[in-house]
């Protein structure tokens, strides 16, 4: 493969250049892996910094409806917009397929889009280390605007909120005076919620949700990297198209604040150490998990089984071996 010609389409934006690109990303082949890293060498120093938007709810809230509105109205404005999705399970949520095409047809069909589904790849360290540098092949692509999709399951959140400079939680109206049983912990990840479906009949339970919401982020622990009235949280209606405008404003309110003071580069900075971290973790763990060190790691467990060893004496026999094999 011609890595230094892929490198330069992605750099002029081509949408197939770039798809192929992360398709080789995607590869679980050890060549691929080598073209993938000359591919990020070549394109080193090059592209331009995007504004990556986490994107949360539940199946059903209206994620792909608000996607394609939000996105065409980034699009009418001249910006690129890449639509990329971080899906944990296997079998797909809801049944939906985030990031579909066919969710966003529209979108789909516009120059300036990008959308990618996620890979049918259940293992999240694996979808993580794939969107992450999807996002940087956006990047290198000339895209404005990366919004990243997830569900509302498990660890997703903090993957996504991990990749990106704004975190939105969609939510849906809701009836009564319980909010809808979102975690403290992904609450507390948001930086802007919205209340969708603000529209007909549901327009006054919306505006009553968004009001309880309100009070539940005023009284969580206010974080340094917000200016006053942040986080917040407001209505819109992906499928009226309203509130959007609105919405988008107070998006870029927050990130001029946070470049302002300095927030938004500490946040990349402490991101790309996240991720080296968990790389590095992820790295070590397959090791283990490959020859000759899988050998070793069965005989200890076996030493430990029987007595021989105590699992403390074990495992440092392993890391002993591996440490010399490294150094
Ligand atoms: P997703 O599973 O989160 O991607 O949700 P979808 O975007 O597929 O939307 C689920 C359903 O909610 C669809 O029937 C949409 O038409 C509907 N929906 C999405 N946004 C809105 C909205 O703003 N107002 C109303 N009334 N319905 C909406």
């Amino acid at each position: 493969m011609d890595i230094d010609d892929l490198a330069k389409r992605i750099l002029a934006g081509e949408r197939r250049a770039l798809a192929r690109a992360i398709t080789l990303v995607e590869s679980g082949r050890a060549d691929h892996r080598q073209d993938t890293l000359r591919l990020f060498e070549a394109l080193k120093g090059h592209g331009k910094e995007a504004l990556r938007i986490g994107l949360s709810g539940t199946p059903g809230v209206g994620k792909s409806t608000f996607i394609e509105a939000f996105g065409m109205m980034l699009t009418r404005q001249g910006l690129k917009v890449a639509v990329l999705a971080v899906d944990p399970s296997s079998t797909r949520s809801g049944g939906s397929i985030l990031g579909d095409k066919t969710r966003m047809e529209r979108l789909s069909r516009d120059p300036n889009a990008f959308i990618r589904p996620s890979p049918s790849q259940s293992h999240l360290g694996g979808v993580a280390r794939r969107t992450r540098e999807a996002i940087d092949l956006c990047e290198a692509a000339g895209f404005d605007v990366v919004l990243i999709e997830t569900v509302g399951v498990g660890q997703s959140e903090t993957v996504v909120a991990e990749l990106s400079d704004l975190f939105l939680l969609l939510l849906a109206p809701a009836g009564g005076d319980e909010l809808q049983g979102v975690k403290r912990g992904i609450m507390e990840m948001a930086d802007i919620i919205l209340v969708n479906k603000a529209d007909g009949d549901l327009k006054t339970t919306a505006i009553r949700t968004c009001a309880d919401y309100a009070g539940a982020l005023r009284l969580l622990r206010k974080r340094p990297q917000d200016p006053d009235g942040f986080p917040k949280a407001m209505t819109v209606s992906a499928l009226e198209d309203t509130g959007l405008a609105t919405a988008w404003d107070t998006m870029q309110e927050l990130v001029d604040w946070r470049r302002d003071n300095g927030h938004f580069d500490a946040r990349r900075a402490a991101q790309a150490r996240y991720w080296f971290e968990a790389e590095l973790r992820q790295s070590l763990l397959s090791r283990l998990e490959r020859e000759p060190m899988k050998g070793l790691v069965t005989a200890a467990g076996r030493d430990v089984e029987n007595g021989t060893q105590t699992p403390s004496q074990a495992a440092e026999q392993v890391l002993a071996r591996l440490e010399g094999r490294l150094s």
